[in-house]
């Protein structure tokens, strides 16, 4: 049995499965320990991945190298573009899942590494040696190893902690508090104590899941069926796209809570956990239990509930917009004055988590924490929920962690590259006091961050770090020449009256009198792209008919040059800003910046300045209570 890992990853949830695999395809060899080596990728709440903002989240992790959006693909039984009806900034991908084969994939994705050792265990103290005399970075520590319940020692260069839900939870239904971290699973022990004991300091956050319904008991004919995509549309850019989807693919319901429900769930409020105080943690407020929602929002008189399968076979049903902690009885009873569910059974009840989590103050935007050379936190851990922004960062985690055993520059997006650059920056800067989730309205530069191009915003970076094949990075280079040549074309070639006018007469376009760029054309609201192309590669005056049926062969060419195009103007002045604020980025603050230096600036920008000790002066800018005084003090400090 192997002790000793150049990294070892605490936890196979979906942070610690992202870490894993990015550290084992960067050379190192990998112990990933976590409780129970069944649960590895576990869905502990709705079978699904993507969605608004998480979608494009899943689509950045597979750009660079990651996994989520191939599991994602294998075992998606719905897909779905969600927001489609808006601009393309906030098209998102979704998928409903089979977890049970989520999670058996996420396995074998593991399994197949040679690189990764999996032990089964808990963590409960980590090994450090004292530096604090020795480095000048400001750490006190260095990892040395880790400590597990099973009296086993294992010796690593790196550790990260991908912990989740788990660190002392407890669940709560109702008057009952049992200690675990999920439904049927223990809750981890130790490990908070031991960081403590480093100087960290930590903080309690809840969150909560709905029931899980017998599907037998359930009568559909009285909901609303909502099927999938009729052309589904793959997560991954490694997806085969002749043999997707692979599962077959099925339906989800949705049905309405009523005022009976609301009064039947009133009735549990005195035994509340939530409102009784004895969750003390905060929860999500844009996820909140239905308890939360019909006490905030009383004067709605229905809300929606979502019945989704959880597998493909199974036999139960995710009861999604029902998240709750009364007590079982009272679920069940409201849960049967709902249309389709009147006789309907509980298999799992719903129930709330209350977890240790360390606020993000406390890390590196590297994901590294400020006090332990080596440690790095991941996941919920960090105070986030969500499966995708968990993976996001056990990603970039990992990939730091192998750069760092490299003696390599540190891997960091900005917030101009990708969401999981916002997604990183708002957490290290804005420490989040409660669960923080990824929404399109936190990326200030969405339209340029979009699904539809993370493979050309990010691939190639993934290919640096030598975890994207150069069979892909080919396809992209060649894919990135073919937009760039058909734009050429488009913005200087026209079409003359007699090319066109029929076409846009049919489509409620008004004709041209004279020769029009095509790129002119295609900026037209009623002018779909595809349709002009389709018509005007058979006219005289088109002069490069194969670049144009390259383009209409090539379903994501097309798509980017309609968005490039179509929305050209947006994207220049968004890039224009994007420019100001890199020079920003550029101007750099020494590591261990001593900000009591500066006499001039306000004692609450000395105190956060000296907490999150920012890189550079633009992620300076972002820290709140940093006045633009403060930032004026600092520069003219660092210019000497
Ligand atoms: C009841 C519940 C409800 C939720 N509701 C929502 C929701 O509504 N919306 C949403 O977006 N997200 C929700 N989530 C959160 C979602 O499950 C997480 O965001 C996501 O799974 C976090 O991924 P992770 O990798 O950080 O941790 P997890 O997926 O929780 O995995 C952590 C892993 O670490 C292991 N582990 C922990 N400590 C140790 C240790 N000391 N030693 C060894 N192994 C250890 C555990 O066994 C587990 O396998 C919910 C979670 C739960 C439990």
């Amino acid at each position: 049995m192997q002790t000793e890992f150049d990294v070892i990853v605490i936890g196979a949830g979906h942070a610690g499965v992202e870490a894993s695999l990015a550290v084992s395809k960067m050379g190192f060899t990998v112990g990933l320990v976590s409780m129970d080596i069944n649960a590895i990728g576990r869905m502990s709440c709705n079978p699904a991945i993507g969605g608004t903002a998480k979608g494009h989240l899943v689509k950045e992790i597979d750009a660079l190298g990651g996994v989520m959006g191939v599991i994602a693909d294998k075992t998606g039984i719905q897909f779905k573009m969600l927001n489609r009806s808006k601009g393309p900034a906030v098209w998102s991908p979704r998928c409903q899942s089979d977890k049970d084969l989520y999670s058996l994939e996420a396995a074998t994705q593991i399994n197949k590494n040679t690189g990764i050792q999996i032990i089964e265990d808990m963590v409960n103290s980590l090994d450090v040696e004292d530096i604090s005399e020795n480095n000048n970075e400001g750490y006190k520590f260095k990892i040395k190893g880790i400590k597990t319940e099973k009296g086993n020692y294992y010796k690593s260069k790196s550790v990260i902690i991908t912990s989740g839900t788990f660190l002392n939870a407890i669940m709560h239904t109702g008057k009952s508090q049992i200690s675990g971290g999920r439904i049927g699973e223990k809750s981890a022990t130790g490990l908070s104590e031991c960081l403590l004991g480093l100087g960290f300091v930590t903080g309690r956050l809840k969150t909560g899941t709905p029931p899980r319904l017998d599907i037998n008991t359930i009568d559909f004919s009285k909901t609303e069926e909502q099927a999938g995509d009729s052309s589904p549309v793959a997560f991954s850019y490694r997806t085969d796209k002749s043999s997707f989807p692979s599962q077959k693919q099925i339906s989800c319901f949705i049905t309405y809570t009523n005022a009976d429900t609301h009064d039947i769930l009133r009735t549990g409020f005195e035994d509340s956990p939530m409102f009784t105080g004895r969750i003390k943690g905060i929860g999500p407020r844009y996820c909140p239990s239905i308890e939360d929602k019909i006490s905030r929002f009383s004067e709605k008189p229905r809300h929606h509930i979502f019945l989704e399968p959880e597998t493909l076979d199974g036999e139960t049903i995710y009861m999604n917009g029902f998240s709750t902690s009364l007590p079982v009885e009272v679920q069940e009873k409201a849960a049967r004055t709902i249309p389709g569910l009147e006789k309907v059974k509980i298999v799992k009840q719903g129930y709330a988590v209350e977890y240790d989590f360390f606020p993000t103050y406390q890390t590196k935007l590297t994901l590294e924490t400020k006090i332990v050379s080596g440690l790095y936190v991941a996941g919920q851990i960090n105070g986030t929920s969500g499966y995708e922004e968990a993976a996001a960062q056990g990603f970039v985690a990992g990939v730091n962690a192998a750069l760092k055993l490299k003696n390599e520059e540190p891997f960091i997006l900005k917030r101009s590259e990708g969401y999981i650059g916002v997604l990183i920056d708002d957490l290290i800067n804005k420490t989040p006091d409660e669960p923080y989730r990824m929404f399109t309205s936190s990326a200030e530069y969405r339209l340029i961050l979009r699904q539809d191009n993370a493979d050309i915003r990010l691939m190639q970076k993934g290919y640096e770090l030598g975890l994207i094949d150069r069979e892909l990075i080919d396809n992209l280079n060649q894919k990135i020449q073919l937009i760039h040549d058909a734009k050429n074309f488009f913005d200087k070639n026209t079409l003359l009256p007699k090319d066109v006018n029929s076409f846009l007469s049919s489509v409620g376009s008004s004709e041209i009198t004279q020769g029009e760029f095509i790129s002119s054309l295609i900026k037209r609201n009623f002018v779909n792209t595809k349709e002009l192309l389709n018509y005007i590669i058979n006219t005289d005056g088109l002069k490069d008919k194969r670049l144009v049926k390259r383009v209409l062969d090539n379903e994501e060419v097309l798509e980017q040059i309609d968005i490039e195009i179509k929305y050209s103007g947006y994207i220049k002045r968004q890039n224009d800003v994007v420019e100001t604020f890199n020079k920003n980025e550029e101007l750099k603050i020494p590591e261990n910046f001593k900000y009591d230096k500066l006499k001039s600036i306000s004692a609450e920008a000395m105190e956060k300045l000296s907490k999150v000790k920012p890189r550079s002066i633009g992620q300076a800018m972002r820290i709140s209570g940093v006045r633009p005084s403060d930032i004026s003090a600092l520069m003219i400090y660092m210019r000497g």
